[in-house]
């Protein structure tokens, strides 16, 4: 996942290929928690893992339930109903299906087996309303408070004073308003089986029930754990007498129909040759959000499925402007906004107040960032209405803390499809947001589209040896968000496999040979030739030397050309050696020079091998090194010197991030987001 600040997307051009979903959020959280309740042990396969997933797991532990890793798939014991936990502080996040769901059964098993639990989350959470649903429990009888504000979180939930012996009020209907979260609803029907023992127990939903797909999930799961709700319509639910938990003994999770969202809309933008292929998610699905594929038809995606995957393909271009209500798919209808980007026409959603309680306000937040690109938007309480671009603008798209936004936002990068010109990158501010429901979305999206090489931004760093060049570099990388290609690697390896095979430092030919036949891989913290580990054997005094000797040939420079130029790809390279700015990427957006006094890189080769345990002499290092200068800088082909666009930095007096940061300034000024961290 990206530990960035901000993640800047090149302009991309097509996709295809296979992705495959993380599970469904809606899905995973409600089946922990049932199984968490259940009697037995539920061996849960196809988990998602994200930050709303953990806090509920991290609140089952912290209530006792025993959750053990096995293979695949996780086991989770229940509770069998009964608190053995009576008194626990759970943090949940800005996880609403973490919330809701827990305030119900913990109130209901607090009121009846005592106990008092307090339940608090992020800022945000603060703001999200829960007073429909505490007010619905209290009818039944139980002990709430809100800790701050009356009718959000944080709660308290039962006092700690042993159970009256009355029970709750489980014989009147219970009323709970159905218009602003679907999930008041759902944690009622989870918590209620907790005490149907002796009585069937009924909620009637006031108003209209909003979201019912979402309800949906909640009944089929419930039947899975044993409970077979009976129901008039959409407004009353009862949960049988003798109700009580059980677990199936395995569940499998299917993949977030709402995450399938983006990769549809991406096919339907994007795909105009061969289709998106989605796996994990098909006509099977048991999740509401399923039906954002109708709209995506609607809008000209032309979608092939069955079961457990999904075909997506560019049907009509430009896209179709539609009228929907999106009442039916809340979340996934976010992404239709951003393909209004792509259409001829208005597209007008509409029944989504649900959107201004979510992680943000939804409506002003996608308005917002919609017009920094240039489209012209309309809001209403309820509703959005969005109008392509005449003009695009690169934009910094704020994401609210709201993964969401930050992954719709992605398909805003394919404007050269629509006509933007010159096309515009697109920059996403905190894009680790996205690890509340899929945490490695940008690479999975990175891993099916496409775009031209010369779109893709190139910094390169070079310098003389122990300059710091790839300390430098890798943490640009790390910073930007970019691949890294540490340039000297390739040539050492060559030069580990010359050593290896006795090959002489005079066979230039068999030299390139070797070079052009490197079976070379970088991970992120290995290397691997042939498939065996050399991150340290690429490190050794002698193969370096080896390395500064064998790259004077140019036949060898010429066989490490392809590969080197291979690293770059989206949505960006850092790249580190003596020519990266010269010869192998003299068209870089930014070319750093990075030098350092003689008497300071030796102290640091010097500290570098005592710190390995490695005995060195501070005076035969620096001869050593300054030999290997003249070696770079003196030979007729790709010698060392600062292109001619080159920034230089002298790091002698610098630390690491000082030198980080004096690149990344003058990296940002180069980009063209009129705020480059608004
Ligand atoms: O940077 P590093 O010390 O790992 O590089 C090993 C050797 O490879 C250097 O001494 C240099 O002579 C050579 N090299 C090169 N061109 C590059 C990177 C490294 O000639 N782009």
């Amino acid at each position: 996942m990206f530990a960035t600040r901000f993640l800047d997307l090149p302009p991309l051009l097509s996709a295809s290929g296979s992705v495959a979903l993380p599970g469904s959020k809606s899905i995973s959280n409600r089946v922990l928690l049932l199984a968490g309740l259940s009697a037995g042990t539920t061996a849960i396969h196809d988990l998602l893992d994200s930050d709303d997933t953990r806090v509920m797991l991290t609140a089952l532990r912290t209530l006792g339930c025993v959750i053990e890793e096995k293979g695949a798939a996780l086991l989770v014991t229940g509770l069998d109903g009964r608190l053995d936990v009576k008194e626990a502080q759970l943090f949940l996040g800005n996880a609403g299906t973490a919330m809701r769901p827990l305030t119900a059964a913990l109130a209901v098993l607090a009121a009846t087996q005592g106990g008092r639990f307090e339940l608090s989350g992020v800022p945000r959470m603060h703001e999200r309303p829960i007073g429909d649903l505490v007010d619905a429990l209290r009818q039944l009888g139980c002990d709430i408070a809100c800790l701050q504000t009356e009718g959000y979180p944080p709660l308290r939930l039962g006092s700690g004073a042993a159970p009256t012996g009355h029970g709750l009020r489980t014989q009147a209907p219970i009323r709970v308003r159905g218009d602003v979260s679907s999930q008041f609803l759902t944690a009622l029907l989870l918590a209620l089986p907790l005490v149907a023992e002796r009585h069937a127990v009924t909620v009637e939903v006031e108003g209209e029930l909003i979201s019912k797909p979402y309800v949906e999930i909640t009944l089929n799961l419930l039947e899975r754990f044993g409970i077979v709700v009976q129901r008039d319509g959409w407004r009353a639910f009862t949960v049988p007498q003798g109700s009580a938990y059980r677990s199936p003994g395995s569940i499998h999770v299917e993949g977030d129909a709402s995450s399938a969202s983006y990769f549809i809309a991406l096919g339907a933008i994007a795909a105009n040759d061969a289709p998106v292929r989605i796996e994990g998610i098909g006509t099977d699905s048991i999740q509401g959000d399923i039906r954002f594929i109708q709209a995506a038809r609607a809008m000209g995606a032309d979608v092939l499925s069955g079961p457990g995957w999904l075909e997506v393909k560019r049907g009509r271009w430009p896209l179709q402007a539609i009228t929907l209500d999106c009442n039916h798919i809340p979340d996934a209808a976010m992404t239709l906004a951003v393909m209004a980007l792509y259409a001829q026409g208005t597209t007008r959603l509409t029944n989504i107040a649900s959107w201004r309680v979510k992680e943000t306000d939804r409506i002003a937040a996608m308005a917002n960032e919609l017009r920094k690109l240039g489209a012209a938007v309309d809001e209403g309480p309820d509703w959005i209405a969005v109008t392509a671009p005449v003009r695009w603008t690169a934009a910094a798209i704020h994401t609210y803390d709201d993964h969401r936004i930050a992954m719709c936002f992605s398909l805003a990068a394919f404007n050269a499809l629509a006509g933007a010109a010159p096309p515009a990158p697109v920059r996403i501010l905190d894009p680790q947001c996205v690890g509340k429901t899929f945490p490695d979305y940008f690479e999975r999206l990175f891993s099916v589209v496409r775009t031209d090489t010369a779109h893709v931004p190139v910094i390169t760093v070079d310098g003389p040896t122990a300059s710091g060049k790839g300390t430098l570099a890798s943490a640009l990388a790390k910073a930007l968000g970019y691949h890294f290609l540490d340039s000297g690697a390739v040539y050492r390896a060559t030069a580990l496999t010359a050593l290896r095979l006795g090959v002489g430092t005079d066979d230039e030919p068999r030299l390139a040979e070797l070079a052009a036949g490197l079976d070379l891989h970088f991970s992120a913290d290995q290397i691997t030739l042939r498939g065996l580990d050399v991150t340290e054997a690429l490190r050794l005094e002698e193969v370096g030397a080896m390395a500064s000797k064998i790259s004077a040939w140019p036949a060898v420079r010429a066989a490490l050309r392809e590969l080197q130029l291979s690293f770059r790809q989206v949505p960006g390279l850092v790249a580190d050696g003596r020519d990266m700015g010269t010869v192998i990427f003299p068209g870089a957006d930014l070319k750093v020079f990075l030098t350092a006094s003689a008497a300071t890189r030796a102290e640091r080769r010097h500290k570098q091998l005592i710190s390995k345990g490695i005995s060195a002499n501070i005076d035969s290092l620096r001869a050593d090194l300054e030999a290997r200068d003249a070696r770079d800088q003196n030979r007729s082909i790709a010698p060392l010197k600062p292109a001619e666009d080159a920034t230089l930095l002298d790091n002698s007096a610098l630390t690491v991030q000082a030198s980080v940061d004096a690149v990344l300034e003058v990296w940002q000024r180069r980009r063209p987001f009129a705020s480059p961290s608004a």
